[in-house]
């Protein structure tokens, strides 16, 4: 057994995953668990997925205060659970590369403080990451870690669809097009090249719709163009994420209505976006529920939907027509009726929906004619232990 951890911190969470990478190209999935609530009410969740019975299941009131204390508590069960010394190595998932860093990378002093600069292009996200890792150097200094990014996937964007219209001295700042969601993209384009063959060089538009909303444009398996950009904060309405905005806006809220420059931010990424037009919540499934009575739900509903579809158009342009349309992420998985609505706006490219298919969750949503639509589960937990396998392996041969 080649134990390899997967750590997604975030602000009050860490989630984790095990998986055994003996067997490359057949990694297995041991357990997930998360610790939520971290300096509140804790709650401590694990699942496992070898056959074992030991699914725990705790609540806690309090006793996890930071993420060093969640990561101690993670390495105590594995340690309880299996030999600690089947753990082969820790694979972070990190929302920012930056320029740097275009591949997954192994973590040393060098790497982390390289990372540390980039918090503030991912205030929301980088912060929590780096605590996770610094908290496993401290407690297990001599296993090895990886960083896998969000960013890196969409390294094959071309200049121009990266770059912002700024003047170069800011460009060269690296004020530019990042793009996120890259690990859920990159496990989408695997699968595609192996359940998809004819796929593989085609043009293919993936919708990453969850809490976090974005698309990508794949040509021949690489990402040419995303809608998120210099942030997370861009591109399709989110859960609580406004999306595109004309930048006035933040001027004159600063300026005008007398907003901080912190207002504004935590205004943007935390209350804005289907929370904030339905003054409900984020939750698409509570949307749903109240939409037939509550007109600021549908609102909110029908502008996320179309978004969604106004941004496809631009994308499937890029890509100069469409192949194939894939779905992935907790609302693209999950919400039939969010998947018509959309095939239904890009009917005049030829997209015929199989209604009954699209209601029982079969993997092809699409009629015979026309392009393809595909629901495909996102696993970018996976994706972070095959890319820590792969250094691992390439550190020890
Ligand atoms: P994610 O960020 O990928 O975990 O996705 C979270 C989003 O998926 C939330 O808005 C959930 O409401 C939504 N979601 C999860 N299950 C369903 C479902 N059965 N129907 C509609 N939306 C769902």
């Amino acid at each position: 057994m080649q134990l390899v951890l997967v750590l997604n911190a975030g602000s009050s969470s860490v989630k984790f995953a095990l998986f055994d990478t003996q067997i490359k190209g057949h990694e297995r999935d041991i357990a997930r668990g998360a610790i939520d609530g971290i300096g509140q009410a804790t709650r401590w969740s694990v699942k496992r997925y070898d056959g074992t019975a030991n699914n725990e299941i705790a609540i806690k009131g309090d006793g996890v205060s930071n993420h060093k204390q969640a990561v101690s508590h993670i390495l105590a069960w594995i340690e309880k659970n299996f030999e600690l010394s089947s753990l082969a190595a820790a694979g972070h998932r990190v929302v920012h590369g930056g320029a740097q860093f275009t591949e997954p990378v192994r973590l040393n002093t060098k790497n982390c403080e390289a990372l540390r600069k980039l918090i503030p292009l991912a205030p929301l996200h980088q912060r929590h990451n780096l605590a996770a890792i610094d908290s496993l150097t401290e407690l297990a200094p001599m296993l090895p870690q990886i960083a896998c990014f969000d960013t890196a996937f969409h390294a094959t964007i071309p200049d121009i669809g990266r770059n912002f219209a700024l003047p170069r001295a800011i460009t060269a700042l690296g004020v530019r097009r990042y793009g996120f969601h890259g690990l859920s993209y990159s496990y989408i384009a695997n699968e595609l090249a192996k359940q998809n063959t004819d796929l593989v060089t085609g043009r293919v538009l993936v919708a990453h719709l969850g809490n976090g909303a974005s698309l990508c444009a794949m040509k021949d398996g690489k990402s040419i163009a995303t809608s998120m950009g210099f942030s997370a904060l861009d591109g399709l309405m989110m859960g609580t994420r406004t999306g595109s905005i004309d930048p006035a806006v933040i001027f004159y809220l600063m300026r005008d209505q007398g907003m901080s420059a912190n207002d504004v931010e935590a205004m943007l990424y935390q209350k804005s976006g289907l929370l904030g037009v339905s003054g409900l919540s984020n939750d698409m499934r509570t949307l749903r529920a109240a939409a037939s009575t509550n007109a600021h739900a549908r609102e909110a509903l029908d502008m996320f939907t179309y978004r969604i579809i106004k941004e496809a158009g631009a994308m499937i342009a890029v890509l100069g027509g469409i192949d194939a349309l894939i779905f992935t992420a907790g609302i693209g998985e999950n919400d039939s009726e969010l998947r018509a609505n959309i095939m239904k706006g890009l009917k005049f490219l030829g997209f015929v929906l199989d209604e009954n298919a699209n209601k029982t969750k079969a993997r092809k949503i699409s009629a015979e004619e026309g392009p393809i639509a595909l629901v495909m589960p996102t696993n970018e937990e996976i994706m972070i232990a095959r890319e820590t396998a792969d250094i691992i392996r390439n550190i020890n041969e």
